[in-house]
């Protein structure tokens, strides 16, 4: 069977409190023309990465403004997931295309997924369904007659895809009725005709990652893992993934501690199930960080969790994410909402959230990367203002009321 994901329960209410009244009113208006609807979330993995940060807080709150919303998870064997990783980096410019053997499996676990989907006996009653990115994807091709209203929402960047792999995962996205985009940028070129939208992600501002926690608690957190709260510390919270270039950020971390030489440098990275990359990856961050203990390396795994990361995105002076392609990058405004400066790459969906003179600054290379945290480690009210700059155009555009209300209006004009 397919595995449906517990979620708990959350009050939009809460949310009347931190979120513009602009987003609110919509919001509750949308969610009352829609209320009795029934949706299905499908994607891959429960944890790890962005699609189940999202989900894990946006189910809960469909479901308080009275849309039904059930999360479930496609099954497939580790085989499986090598696949869609490498589809997923393919899609994001990688050029390691898939093979026959590839597409076999990929479809052979569509095909399983899907009539397990159809034998669920909720599946008649869902009258939306929302599939994540390419690793559910081909399963709307294995359900035939479906009712429901299909959308896919893309998390990633396919602003330049390997164009033999788009072509093979473009055919699956023929019977959706809609599509969905962080940006506009990422719409890859011949897309099957249906409806197109751009919605950028958003982040839980009331989760337990990005609550609120004071400064003692936020310490004593790190300290209990190994940071020093009284030196100078930097981090990157992300997948261990190669396009999230971790050794380039020890590069840069490396140029800055010539300048500052008490610099601690975290790494913080979550192992998804659906990323068999991660491991690799690790290894190899792990050779590269072995001679300095100023170096920390933490996982999920080890007991690094939201709240941990939450301590970390507070107490750091500048977050790092020196993403070489990014969907969104969520770490990004979760830093920014607890008004912490964020140096970022230029790529994907991370200029939508740092603008000159908002939130921090973009980089495009190890020496730019190590110039910008110098200078925001060195200039701390240049570093506060530009933390505060950030932390309102998050609350404005990135706060999970305003994706809600986006999706909601995408499924009240596909039902019309
Ligand atoms: N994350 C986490 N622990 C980790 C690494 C990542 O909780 O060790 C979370 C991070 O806080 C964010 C999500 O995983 O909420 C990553 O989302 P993002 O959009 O930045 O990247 P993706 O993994 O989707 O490429």
């Amino acid at each position: 069977m397919l595995q449906t994901v517990d979620v708990g329960e959350l009050s939009i209410g809460a949310y009347l409190q931190v979120v513009p009244e602009e987003i609110m009113a919509p919001l509750l208006e949308v969610a009352g023309r829609l209320r009795g609807a029934r949706v299905l979330h499908l994607s891959a993995t429960p944890y790890g990465g962005g699609v189940s940060e999202l989900l894990r807080s946006a189910v809960p709150l469909y479901n308080d403004l009275g849309v039904h919303a059930t999360w479930k998870i496609i099954t497939g064997l580790p085989p499986f997931f090598a696949v869609t990783k490498k589809m997923h980096n393919a899609l994001q410019g990688a050029t390691t295309p898939v093979t026959a053997e590839d597409r076999a499996l990929y479809e052979r676990t569509a095909e399983r997924n899907a009539a397990q989907l159809r034998a669920d006996p909720e599946f008649a009653g869902f009258d939306y369904v929302f599939v994540h990115d390419p690793q559910p994807t081909a399963v709307r091709s294995y359900v035939d007659g479906s009712r429901a209203r299909w959308v896919w929402r893309c998390h990633i960047d396919t602003s330049q895809p390997d164009l033999a792999t788009w072509h093979y995962l473009r055919r699956f996205l023929e019977p959706y009725d809609a599509t969905v985009f962080t940006t506009a940028q990422f719409v890859p070129p011949d897309l099957p005709p249906g409806r197109v939208e751009i919605i950028p992600p958003a982040i839980d501002p009331l989760s337990p990652k990005n609550m609120s926690l004071d400064d003692r608690t936020a310490h004593a957190v790190l300290n209990w893992i190994g940071i020093e709260p009284r030196r100078p510390l930097i981090t990157q919270v992300s997948r261990f993934d190669p396009w999230k270039d971790p050794l380039g950020v020890i590069d840069a971390y490396r140029l800055v501690r010539k300048e500052v030489p008490d610099l601690q440098l975290a790494l913080v990275g979550s192992m998804a199930l659906d990323d068999p990359e991660a491991w690799e990856v690790y290894r190899t961050i792990a050779d590269a960080a072995r001679d300095d203990p100023a170096v920390h390396l933490f996982t999920n795994l080890t007991g690094v969790g939201n709240v941990e990361v939450n301590a970390f995105q507070r107490m750091s002076a500048v977050m790092v994410q020196k993403s070489l392609r990014e969907g969104f990058g969520l770490v990004v405004c979760e830093a920014l909402w607890k008004g912490t400066p964020v140096v970022a790459g230029r790529a994907g969906g991370i200029p939508l959230q740092i603008a000159d003179g908002v939130g921090g600054v973009l980089v495009d290379s190890v020496a730019g990367c190590a110039e910008a945290i110098t200078g925001l480690l060195t200039d701390r009210p240049r570093a506060a203002a530009l933390a505060a700059a950030g932390h309102e155009r998050v609350r404005r555009h990135f706060l999970l009321p305003r994706l809600l209300l986006d999706e909601l209006t995408l499924l009240d004009a596909l039902a019309q």
